[in-house]
């Protein structure tokens, strides 16, 4: 019976998959700044090309970010030519390891069942699971009907613009070859996500005029406008926003909203010392706002500006610069797409209840493989629990690691990879 031998393939891997994944934590691929990129791309090469992939690097010529002391190298292995392709896609890099842990974070320790360092959830557990579920089903006797793309990428926590949209933009990922795209990043093995809200990062820098501290009356106080617009976003727009629901199952359930939050403030003298007693006249603050799927970014932005131009409208001493940061679209994977359908069954039968069907509060390399490739049928779906990512003792339940690759194996089954 298929379901029980692939399941038992993946429990007989256990050691294979904790090995994969101590391997690659144990390379400290660390964003900021992109240490040891390209130690962690050939780890994964090395391995896909002992497991029969035709293995290519791909250097992020042209990005700015891309430089000879932290170079940015993607791989991605291929097997087979057929179709169905399905493209399995994890980033490598991973956040800094922060204070607060109990064990090294770059030593891969294994207890009680956990494996455990920065970057085992988020996400090299989910490369292995990948790599693995592969593994299991030729292990099964399965043949090979389609094709696998495995690719390791980087910078996906600075935005992935030397990684995923990277290779989208230069055609290396394309929409043509590719049926499917997988990543596994931690969203809890028996969900599958489908997508996320969009972001919005922009600057608002407000002018004044500078006068003398002791008769401020004589100028006019960019903080003061600054504050002006934050206090209107704090009582006007945040509440709006909270209002405002999407359909998408964002979990948590409060991220269901569009939100926005202060990223940075600065004016006036700010880390300036001596101080000397003049007004304001520069401040200006950046702000993150999470728009929703039926919002679009165009209204979200829209806010702004009036916001903004009612704000100088009120008194003619304000001025406002709106200056747009970064922008990503949201995505959402077709509801009738076999990619989840697929996922869904497989958790059913591996976990024995029904998965469950979500959005990420934040975003993800979803996005590039959508926006830039035209890639709709995507998900993320990974072993590694959310709430874990980018914490102190970060970690992987290594149960879960044999079930999730359980799933993948028997998703790309049923979607006729192999047969
Ligand atoms: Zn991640």
């Amino acid at each position: 019976m298929t379901f029980a031998s692939v399941l038992d393939a993946a429990r007989a891997a256990e050691g294979e998959l904790v090995e994969l994944t101590q391997a690659l934590v144990r390379v400290p691929s660390v964003n900021p700044p992109g240490e040891a990129y390209r130690d962690a791309v050939t780890l994964l090469g090395e391995r896909l090309g002992e497991l029969g992939y035709a293995v290519g690097y791909h250097e992020a010529e042209g990005r700015p970010e891309h430089s000879v002391r932290y170079p940015r190298v993607n791989v991605l292995g291929r097997l087979g030519d057929g179709h169905p392709t399905v493209h399995l896609n994890g980033h490598i890099d991973v956040v800094p390891a922060g204070a607060g842990w109990t064990v090294d974070p770059f030593a891969g320790v294994v207890r009680d069942g956990k494996l455990y360092g920065r970057g085992t959830a988020d996400m090299k557990a989910g490369i292995a699971a990948a790599v693995y579920a592969v593994e299991i089903l030729r292990r099964t006797g399965h043949t090979l009907r389609g094709s696998v793309e495995l690719s390791g990428t980087v910078d996906e926590e600075s935005g992935g613009h030397a990684g995923v949209a990277w290779l989208c933009e230069r055609g290396v990922v394309r929409r043509e070859r590719i049926d499917h795209v997988i990543i596994p990043e931690p969203l809890n093995p028996d969900r599958v996500c489908v997508g996320h809200r969009g972001v919005y990062w922009f600057k608002v820098t407000a002018r004044g005029r500078v006068a003398h501290g002791s008769m401020p009356f004589l100028g006019k106080s960019a903080i003061d406008h600054l504050c002006h617009v934050i206090e209107r976003m704090r009582t006007e727009l945040v509440p709006a926003l909270g209002a405002r629901s999407t359909e998408m199952p964002v979990v948590p359930a409060a991220a269901r909203h569009a939100t926005l939050n202060v990223n940075a403030i600065v004016g006036g003298q700010a880390g300036r010392e001596p101080q000397t007693p003049c007004v304001a006249d520069h401040a200006e603050a950046i702000f993150d706002r999470r728009f929703l799927l039926e919002e679009g970014f165009e209204r979200a932005r829209e806010e702004i500006v009036e916001l903004l131009a009612r704000a100088e409208r009120e008194d003619g001493a304000r001025s406002f610069e709106l200056e747009d940061l970064l922008v990503f679209h949201p995505v959402r994977t077709p509801d009738g797409s076999p990619l989840i359908s697929a996922l869904e069954r497989a958790i059913e039968r591996v976990y024995a209840r029904k998965a469950q069907r979500v959005a990420s509060p934040g975003t993800y390399d979803h996005k590039h493989f959508a926006r830039l490739a035209g890639i709709e049928s995507c998900v993320a779906y990974g072993p590694g629990t959310l709430e874990l990512a980018h914490q102190p003792d970060e970690h992987v339940v290594v149960e879960e690691l044999v079930h999730a690759t359980a799933v993948m194996a028997l998703a790309l089954l049923e979607l006729g990879v192999f047969g």
